[in-house]
């Protein structure tokens, strides 16, 4: 066996997993496709001078798990900087608000603003504060109905009400927000932003994403220094320091079985044997792919991937952005929530529900050369234009190699009527559209969070019934990944949940 513990890409819950088993002293060897590891988490210089993050940007739920610091990874190069505001949201008439950490001066801020709002907030992080410490916790604990149980009669559980809980949790979120905000321009940003994770603000059972807004103040918001992937930098600088290998442009052709049992896999046409097999790719990559077809398990194939929903421009810009409601630095910290109203993002859906590129974006632009001075030359910045809702499926013959720029320039004009000028500082740009995001990164369909994030595929549901507890049905293989709980964005709770069960096992001589 050259390995005990043998990984499948080098996504960033593959990574922690990585780093897990590296630091519990078993041998571990990564292989990720790409020249460099991180996946949807990776930095790199795409214009001269310019540091663009490939995937996610806003590092949010990771900073909530005792991650960092279990690994220590400050001490291999990881920096957070906070971001404060968290939140801005300029308007067309060029009045704005903000969020800020301290939830005191939010509420003043927006008091100060809307009379009684402020206070409105108060009340909806105060009602809500013990059920997002809760999922939290359901986020760090392997998805059974016995552990998740367990987390509702202990903890912050205790103190819920859940019966009035369980009214809002099953509401779609537009309606959460609507049922306590009476002004639309602090009902827009909260629905924005909850409508980040994929699902319309009209799905039902999707409160919760709304819901933990009192993580934000509770965890911050924050960006490593040097761009988004060096978290996934200092997770290799761990596990190679903790004698594991990362290899890169080492695509994995197959996972080797032998009887019931995960032997290994085969890269560039060598077999490499381990005690276990952990895959971090797309679970479809995994089981569609990866594995030989009569060990496929039934159900895979039912995933529901859905049809992209976003795409990003990034901008490479030789000054900074400015915008006509608040030219200040403040705006550019925080994440800007460019979205006019709610039937905003719902006329986008409608645009994608018919296959079309919504031609009126409801944006999230974030400018991170604000607080980290690495990221482009003295005087530049990079400015990043997340847009919803974009349909990887086209309708009629549409092609996205034929549209791109078009849809590209779309983002563009509509951010510049909130920060004129913007266009003529652009000094170079990519533009991740589904399609990219599927060929460059292997997000099936453009979906940034792997498979839908509807409550038929979370908890153990994910990636689907009988498949979620990161063991696989064969013995010696493990997933872990947004393809499993607790499902998408930069966490890396799913692969320091899989690194316990693969340590279990390993420990105690099941594999
Ligand atoms: C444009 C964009 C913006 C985003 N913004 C945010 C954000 O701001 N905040 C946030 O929290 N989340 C954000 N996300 C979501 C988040 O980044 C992802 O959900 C998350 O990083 C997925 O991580 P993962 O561990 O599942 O692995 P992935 O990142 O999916 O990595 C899987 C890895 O496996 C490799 N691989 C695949 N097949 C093989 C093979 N056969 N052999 C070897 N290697 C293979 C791939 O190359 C890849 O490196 C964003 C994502 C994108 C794309």
């Amino acid at each position: 066996m050259e390995y005990d513990v043998l990984i499948v890409g080098a996504g960033h819950n593959a990574l922690v997993a990585g780093a897990y088993l590296a630091q519990a002293g078993y041998r571990v060897g990564v292989f990720e496709r790409r020249d460099i590891a991180g996946g949807a988490v990776s930095t790199k210089e795409i214009v001269p001078g310019y540091q663009f993050d490939l995937g996610g940007s806003a590092h949010i739920l990771i900073r909530l798990t005792p991650i960092i610091d279990e690994l220590n990874l400050n001490a291999y190069g990881l920096e957070y900087l906070e971001l404060d505001p968290l939140f801005f949201a300029p308007f067309p008439d060029q009045d704005s608000i903000f969020i800020y950490r301290d939830i005191a001066q939010t509420v003043d801020h927006l008091d100060a603003k809307f009379p009684g709002q402020g206070q409105t907030y108060q009340r909806f992080v105060d009602d809500w504060r013990d059920f997002s410490l809760v999922v939290r916790d359901w986020f760090l604990t392997s998805p059974g109905p016995f552990q998740l149980g367990k987390k509702m009669v202990t903890g912050p559980s205790s103190r819920l009400n859940w019966q009035k809980a369980f009214q809002q949790i099953l509401r779609p979120y537009g309606d959460v927000v609507a049922s306590y905000f009476s002004e639309e321009k602090i009902r827009a940003p909260l629905v924005w932003m909850a409508a980040q994770s994929g699902p319309p603000p009209t799905e039902p059972l999707t409160g919760p994403f709304v819901l933990w807004q009192p993580l934000y103040h509770e965890g911050g918001i924050a960006r490593p220094r040097g761009g988004s992937g060096m978290l996934t930098q200092a997770l290799q600088r761990h596990i190679e320091a903790h004698g594991g290998t990362v290899h890169l442009n080492a695509p994995v052709e197959e996972i080797l079985v032998e009887g019931k049992r995960a032997v290994g896999v085969r890269v560039h046409g060598e077999a490499v044997t381990a005690r276990a097999v952990l895959s971090g790719t797309h679970v479809l990559e995994t089981f569609g792919k990866l594995l030989p077809e009569a060990h496929r398990p039934p159900g895979a194939e039912n995933v529901r991937v859905g049809n992209g929903f976003g795409a990003i421009v990034r901008l490479a810009l030789d000054a900074p952005v400015e915008y006509a409601a608040h030219p200040g630095k403040d705006a550019r910290v925080a994440l800007q929530l460019v979205c006019r109203d709610t039937a905003q993002i719902l006329a986008a859906y409608g645009d994608y529900m018919r296959g079309e590129p919504t031609r009126d974006p409801p944006i999230v632009a974030m400018t991170f050369s604000a607080v980290d001075d690495t990221l482009a030359p003295p005087g530049g910045e990079v400015l990043w234009l997340w847009a919803q809702y974009y349909p990887y499926d086209l309708a009629g013959s549409a092609h996205w190699d034929a549209i791109a720029d078009g849809v590209a320039d779309r983002i563009i004009d509509t951010f510049e009527t909130y920060a004129p000028g913007t266009r003529d500082k652009i000094a170079g740009q990519l533009f991740q559209h589904p399609l990219w995001l599927e060929r460059e990164l292997g997000l099936y369909r453009g979906n940034v969070m792997h498979l839908e994030m509807s409550i038929d595929q979370m908890f153990m549901m994910r990636p689907f019934m009988g498949m979620s507890s990161y063991r696989a049905h064969l013995k010696g293989l493990y997933l872990t990944g947004a393809s499993t709980h607790p499902g998408g964005g930069i966490m890396g709770a799913s692969g320091r949940n899989a690194a316990r069960v693969v340590l279990k096992d390993l420990d105690r001589k099941r594999i």
